[in-house]
């Protein structure tokens, strides 16, 4: 990823936050309204919704729909973990003409409502997560993904039983393996064991 900029500065910014309630995952735990009003609050923000789950179409729409009428050029949700979701809300970015890398993603749910007995104090860290992604979004720039040719060989340091096996992988996928021993043969550790447990393999 590239960026024409060298030394980031803070941009005006029109952040939408949507909150995500993911059924009861969040909102049974998290007073979701109570997040969405306090971020309202938060400078830059223009527009704060939630809904039930904002992965789906609809809730895509919403985000979809705002970036156009709102004009916004910052996008967060908080919802789950970005494992799950985070090319689902880029992408949306995307369609909409916004550059997927001022989407910021917060989790409010395995950082939050899953790990959070009470409910107060649950709403109170969402909010706090929220207020961060809002700062942090702030300073994210536009970026450009490219691609680059990648030389398909790989070097791998130690021909032990680890070594052995990662350059049979790797040349097993098809790439060009050189494989480097210090000692005068290879094996290491496993070399000098008659027998190894649990199956009882000769090791040699
Ligand atoms: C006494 C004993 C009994 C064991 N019994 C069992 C058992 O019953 N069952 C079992 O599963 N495991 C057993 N183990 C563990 C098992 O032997 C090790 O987990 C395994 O051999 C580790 O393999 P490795 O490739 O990670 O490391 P190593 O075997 O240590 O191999 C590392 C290799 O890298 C080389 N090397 C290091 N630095 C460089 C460098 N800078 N440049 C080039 N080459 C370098 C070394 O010469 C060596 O050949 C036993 C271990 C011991 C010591």
């Amino acid at each position: 990823m590239t960026s024409s900029m060298h030394a980031p500065t803070q941009c005006p910014s029109r952040v939408g936050v949507y909150v995500c309630h993911c059924g009861t995952n969040i909102a049974g735990m998290v007073d979701v309204e109570a997040v969405t009003q306090f971020a309202t609050s938060l400078v830059g923000v223009v527009v704060a919704r939630h809904y039930s789950y904002m992965c789906s179409d609809p809730g895509q729409m919403l985000i979809k729909n705002d970036i156009l009428m709102e004009g916004l050029n910052r996008v967060i949700v908080a919802s789950c973990t970005p494992n799950m979701h985070e090319a689902t809300f880029r992408n949306a970015c995307t369609e909409a003409g916004l550059n997927p890398f001022l989407f910021q993603m917060t989790n409010i749910r395995e950082q939050c409502s899953w790990v959070t007995e009470d409910a107060s104090a649950a709403t109170e860290k969402a909010k706090s997560l929220v207020a961060a992604a809002v700062k942090r979004v702030g300073w994210q720039v536009p970026l450009e993904m490219r691609q680059v040719a990648v030389k398909q060989s790989a070097l791998i340091v130690g021909g032990g039983i680890a070594g052995i096996e990662a350059a049979l992988r790797l040349a097993d996928s098809g790439k060009h393996v050189y494989l480097v021993e210090r000692e005068p043969s290879i094996g290491g550790h496993m070399s000098r064991l008659y027998k190894t447990f649990p199956t009882l393999d000769c090791a040699a």
